[in-house]
């Protein structure tokens, strides 16, 4: 059935409602727990139980939580399936229901609220997890030729060194039934599969001299993607055209003055990243997170940023990043009923930091503009004009651009730019001073981690460290 992300994520809840789950509210983007950045999964709210720091309240809990998982940035728009907001559906076990039940219910969901056809269903079990391994194929009756075992870098959770841990088992929907089954298919090719839900089983604990020892309470704790489940039941090829997130999507194409759908590919991906990242800057601002230099802040600052990169690549003129946040803030009720009414706030905090960017942007592309004057004046017969690696640098340095904005403006003039030559630079900055070496970090795709390092936030990198090694890029 096509349901809509609001029917999707209010049959979650009400279908784990009825079996005894108490519907609880999403917590912030900015978790009360002060060595985590950011709320990257629906346990995270949940966290103190597991760890058996708190009584429960209640046996077992559902919700609907935002995330934001900054490590999927470079995805945003690449993928199908991935975002940098997200809300991830969960149910969760605090030592009540265990195993059987979770996969049990997994199931019914899937096939009965969802009504996804069971054939199209493939789950991986981890390796070592002879119990999920049966579940599946004589509690569930899926077929053995569907139930894939995987290693432990993509099928057991930790929450640190040590600590409540244990296996998952994943669900997968197939895209292509028709490619077959067999011992070479792999679940992780999104040409073909898309992951929807996770469930973990903590049910060990490892101790400080690294031992895995059964687990007292044993806890549940499972995480489905809202829009990715919209992606397959509403029939569309990625989760921006579903009904959660195309209207944003669409709002930045009209102010490009292109049309999404028949947009090429490399504008297609842009608004999509205006989209996402305007989804994400919203959620967090709502949530009290200003831009800084620094932390969270930080994180606002750099998607805005993008955001606005890719506006004035597409070449939107103006201030322009409320405009789209109005869609996302018309959008967010059913998901967060207070981003509503922050909606002035917002607008106020995106407007400001859109002004201050621009400006700068505007002083690099002149820098960049005469740069290529001066190559285009130098210009030999028949060689490719190429932009030095130092000239990419200064721009990276003096005005906070980044390479792939460097290549992408110097190329709409037909012009390469020296990678090597700007790597090499970097290398050197990087010698030079320790305090820079942590501003380019911050610039670059170890951002987070480097950020985490630098707030001392490393204690709950359960999900992070998964992806790092689990990642289908
Ligand atoms: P993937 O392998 O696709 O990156 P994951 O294994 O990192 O996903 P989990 O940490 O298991 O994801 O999170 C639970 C669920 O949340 C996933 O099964 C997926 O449905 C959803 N999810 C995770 N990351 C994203 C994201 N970046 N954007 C949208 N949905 C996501
Ligand atoms: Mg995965
Ligand atoms: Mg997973
Ligand atoms: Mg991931």
């Amino acid at each position: 059935p096509k349901l809509s992300g609001a029917e999707i994520r209010e049959r979650f809840l009400s279908f784990f409602e009825s079996k005894g789950h108490a519907r609880l509210p999403s917590s912030s983007l900015v978790p009360e727990d002060p060595t985590v950045l950011l709320t990257i999964a629906g346990m995270l709210q949940f966290k103190p139980i597991f760890m058996g720091e708190t009584p429960r309240k209640v046996p077992c809990a559902t919700t609907t939580q935002k995330c934001v998982r900054t490590n999927d940035i470079e995805n945003v728009g690449v993928t199908a399936r991935h975002h940098t907001f997200f809300e991830m559906l969960g149910n969760f076990s605090f030592g009540d229901y265990f195993k059987k039940e979770a996969i049990q219910y997994a199931w019914q969901l899937s096939t009965e609220v969802f009504e996804l056809p069971p054939e199209r269903i493939w789950v991986s079990v981890y390796e070592e997890d002879e119990e999920a391994y049966q579940l599946w194929l004589e509690g569930v009756g899926v077929p053995a030729e569907r139930i894939k075992r995987m290693d432990g870098s993509s099928n057991f959770w930790a929450s640190g060194a040590t600590g409540p841990c244990g296996p998952c088992s994943e669900l997968y929907y197939d895209f292509a039934p028709e490619r077959g089954v067999g011992a070479d298919v792999d679940l992780e090719d999104d040409s073909r599969f898309i992951e929807f839900y996770n469930l973990v089983f903590m049910e060990l604990q490892r101790t400080s001299e690294g031992k895995l020892l059964p687990l007292e309470n044993k806890n549940i704790d499972t995480g489905l993607g809202l829009e990715r489940v919209a992606q397959i039941l509403q029939g569309v090829p990625n989760n921006y055209e579903t009904d959660l997130i195309l209207h944003i999507v669409d709002k930045a194409a009209s102010l490009a003055g292109v049309n999404y759908a028949t947009a090429d590919n490399a504008t297609k991906t842009s608004l999509k990243v205006i989209g996402d990242h305007t989804r994400a800057v919203t959620y967090l601002i709502s949530d009290g997170v200003t831009p800084s230099n620094i932390g969270r802040g930080y994180v606002v600052r750099r998607l805005l940023r993008r955001v606005v990169m890719k506006g004035r690549l597409l070449g939107i003129k103006g201030i322009f990043t409320p405009t789209v946040a109005e869609v996302a803030i018309a959008l967010s009720g059913p998901c967060d009923p207070n981003v509503a009414a922050n909606a002035a706030r917002i607008y106020d905090v995106l407007k400001t930091e859109e002004a201050t960017f621009s400006a700068t942007l505007e002083r690099g592309q002149k820098q960049l503009n005469d740069m290529l004057a001066k190559l285009a004046g130098s210009k030999k017969d028949g060689a490719a004009p190429v932009l030095a690696g130092t000239d990419a640098f200064l721009l990276y340095d003096s005005f906070g651009f980044p390479l792939e904005l460097t290549q992408e403006m110097a190329e709409q003039q037909g012009v390469q730019v020296d990678v090597p030559g700007f790597e090499k630079e970097m290398a050197a900055q990087r010698a030079r001073s320790k305090d820079s070496r942590e501003e380019i970090d911050l610039m670059s795709r170890g951002m987070l981690s480097s950020m985490a390092s630098i707030l001392g936030s490393t204690q709950f990198l359960g999900y992070e460290s998964l992806q790092a090694t689990g990642e289908v890029k």
